[in-house]
Parts: C-alpha cells; structure tokens; sequence
C-alpha cells in the first residue's frame, strides 16, 4: 500500500473497535502505531509484518509515557498527523450511592485523562504543519447516561466538553476534533452478553439490530481525511437511530 505521508495513533488499539480502526487507517494508506497498555507480542509482530502496523505500549494514564511516546513516533515517522483517542474501561457498575471511589477515579483517570494527556502532547506536533485530525471515542452514555456507572458516562460526557475546546482553542492551526458516539457495538465482549439483554436493548434501537466495528471505523476514517476539514467539534452517534428513541438505553440493564 502507497503510504499518504501521515501518521496516525490509535490508542487502545490492541482490540475491539480500536484494532478495527487501526486496520482500516492502515488500509487507507497512514502509517499507524497503536498505543495501548498491554500487547500481545505475537500478534503484534503478525500485525507489522501483514499490515505494517507498529505498537508501543503506553499507559494513557502517565503523562510521562505519552509525551516520551509521541516524541519517539514524532522523530521516527517525521510527524503526527492523527489521533484517535479510543482507549477505555469499563470497570465500575455500582449506583452512585455504593460507588468504589477508586473505581470512580481509574475510570475517569483512563477514559477522560488519558485523552487529554494524549492531546495534550500531540497538538505540539500538529501545529507546525498546520494540519490535525483528532477523534475521541465517545458513548451515547455521554448523552442519555447509562443503569449503574456514572462514571463511565461522566467520563465520555466529559470527552464531550474537551472536543468542544479543542476545536475552540486550535481550529485556527488547521486542527479538528470531533467526537463519535457509538451506541451498542457487536464487539467480543458485547457478543458475550446474555440474549435477554440484547433483546432489551434492541427494542429501543430503530434499526434493530446492534452496530459493527467496522461501520465506527469507516466513520473515523471519513473525519480524520481531507474531506472533512469543515467538520469541527461535533457530536455523531452512531448507534442506528437509538438517540431517536424516547425510552433511552439509560434503563436497559446491561
Ligand atoms: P475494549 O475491547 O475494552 O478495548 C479497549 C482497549 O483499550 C483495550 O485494548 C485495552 O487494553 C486498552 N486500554 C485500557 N486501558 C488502557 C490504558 N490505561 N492505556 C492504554 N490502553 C488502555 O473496548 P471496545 O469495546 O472496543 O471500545 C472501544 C471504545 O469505544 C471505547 O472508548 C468504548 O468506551 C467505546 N464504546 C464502545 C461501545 C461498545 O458497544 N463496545 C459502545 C460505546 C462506546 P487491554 O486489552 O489491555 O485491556
């Protein structure tokens, strides 16, 4: 594949959504390095060998490890072009009233910190060339909340304000940010959910059906390309139509 001459990082990139992200940048022709806290090492070197894609493994929490990261990828490849902050957990399923404090705070720490950390070091890097792509994984929790963790949807509501501020703050340097609000995505652990439960949930999605990682991918890629240059601190969902629906997924127990 021709390379484009731009480099993108995906973080969390080691499966899920974000490993069906990476593969499509790498289809477009990026070169793409996936940041993500553990890497399993034989797939890691099937994945450079097939698909020319590089790893490092970073905590998104340390904002140590991401400035020295991001310098490492910046001198090797000549530049960072695109970020796509995916990397999350999802540890924490407890009403507030009995909610781990702890728990509260990796969770934050991870889904809201760790996007700002990265931010944080790449915008210095995207300004010289006055050309940025950032994209934040989101959650339709950011909007309608979601039956017994608040704080995941505290952290995705706050990746909300921050796109916003991105764009505020550094649209001027030929920089966007945008956020995608994914509803329920048919991934591994998603597919390991009781039938009763997905059932519960597809009765409040128009399309009826769940969506798949590569229909998230495929949007990533349209909004870090040339053609969405005007598009800047926005919101999509992309969760067939559930935003629609008056009973939001806020009570489906999942
Ligand atoms: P996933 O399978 O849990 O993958 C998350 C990735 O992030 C994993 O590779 C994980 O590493 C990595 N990670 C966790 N903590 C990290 C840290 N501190 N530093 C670096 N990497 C870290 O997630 P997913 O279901 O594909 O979801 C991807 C994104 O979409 C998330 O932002 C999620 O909130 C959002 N989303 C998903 C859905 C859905 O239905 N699946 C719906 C709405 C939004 P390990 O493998 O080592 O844990």
């Amino acid at each position: 594949m021709l390379k484009k001459g731009k480099t993108a990082i995906v973080t969390g990139a080691g499966r899920g959504i974000g490993f069906e992200i990476i593969k499509k940048l790498s289809m477009e022709g990026y070169s793409c390095i996936g940041l993500d806290i553990h890497v399993d090492e034989d797939s890691y070197q099937s994945l450079k060998d097939q698909e020319g894609i590089d790893y490092e493994i970073v905590d998104v929490t340390e904002p140590v490890q991401v400035k020295e990261a991001f310098k490492k990828i910046h001198s090797t490849y000549g530049g960072i072009d695109i970020l796509v902050n995916n990397a999350a957990i999802t540890n924490n399923i407890s009403q507030i009233m009995k909610m781990d404090i702890e728990k509260w705070n990796k969770e934050i720490d991870v889904n809201l910190n760790g996007a700002f950390h990265c931010i944080k070091y790449a915008l210095p890097h995207m300004i010289p060339n006055k050309w940025g792509r950032i994209v934040n994984i989101s959650s339709m929790a950011a909007t309608g909340g979601i039956d017994r963790q608040s704080s995941y949807a505290a952290s995705k509501a706050g990746l909300l304000g921050l796109t916003k501020n991105v764009t505020l703050e550094y649209a001027e340097h030929g920089i966007t940010c945008n956020a995608i609000l994914p509803g329920l995505i048919q991934t591994e652990a998603v597919g390991k959910m009781p039938d009763i439960i997905k059932n519960e949930a597809l009765r409040v999605i128009p399309s009826n059906r769940l969506g798949n990682m590569d229909e998230v991918a495929e949007l990533v890629s349209f909004l870090v390309s040339e053609h969405a240059s005007y598009i800047n601190g926005v919101e999509i969902p992309i969760d067939g139509g559930g935003h629609c629906n008056p009973i939001s997924l806020a009570r489906t127990k999942i």
